[in-house]
């Protein structure tokens, strides 16, 4: 049997990655960002010069693709050819193209037994899209992590950042393969009116006083 799973799935500028990353650290678990990996992917193929909805080479390229998927303490990071990736995750580019990538199936596919693979060894804290329903369907903590459309705005705004939220989450529930949608087993948190230290705390004692 596996070691812990704890599934963290939810909208863009949920504050889905922020609280995921203090729950990991609250239990000493590894914190896992799967976006991270289909930007990764995402990069990569605009650095090809490959069009993200040119699917069939966009499949070629899994083939020979350099992306690995590691560690830096107890937080994954993703590198190509050796090189950790960071700032290039979050250009308008790859933010703009990441949906179209992430519909594909045999990218998901890839990805899916990278993500699963880290659980194997160690307990984790993963946050995405269909961790609780596709990744770790098994696990009993899945958590669906959400706020008004208004609140994930303002968050974003905050952050200095300006992409369309509203339609990648629309792309995102609208792909066949894998869709945002809340697992019938997940916990809704919304947190709108919560602070980021309250919906922490309301995750960790539930697990804790599960596990
Ligand atoms: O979490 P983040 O906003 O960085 O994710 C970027 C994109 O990656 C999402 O909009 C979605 O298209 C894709 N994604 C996914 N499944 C996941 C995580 C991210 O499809 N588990």
């Amino acid at each position: 049997m596996n070691p812990p799973a704890i599934a963290i799935d939810g909208p863009a500028a949920s504050g889905k990655s922020t609280v995921a990353k203090l729950i990991a650290r609250e239990l000493g678990y590894t914190f896992i960002n799967t976006g991270a990996m289909y930007r990764a992917v995402t990069w990569y193929a605009l650095q090809q010069g490959i069009n993200p909805s040119d699917t069939a080479a966009v499949k070629e390229l899994l083939k020979s693709i350099p992306l690995s998927f590691g560690k830096n303490g107890s937080v994954s990071t993703v590198m190509c050819n050796g090189k950790v990736l960071d700032e290039e995750l979050t250009l308008a580019e790859v933010n703009d193209n990441v949906s179209a990538i992430a519909a594909i199936p045999e990218v998901r596919a890839l990805l899916v037994t990278k993500q699963r693979e880290y659980n194997t060894t160690e307990p984790v804290v993963m946050e995405g899209r269909d961790i609780g329903t596709v990744v770790f369907p098994d696990t009993p903590f899945k958590y669906f992590v959400t706020a008004s459309e208004e609140v994930r705005a303002a968050r974003r705004a905050a952050q200095g950042l300006t992409d369309s939220i509203a339609e990648r989450d629309r792309k995102d529930s609208a792909r066949a393969c894998a869709p945002l949608t809340v697992a019938a087993d997940a916990t809704v948190v919304d947190t709108s009116e919560l602070t980021i230290e309250q919906v922490v705390e309301k995750i960790v004692t539930d697990i804790k006083n599960r596990i």
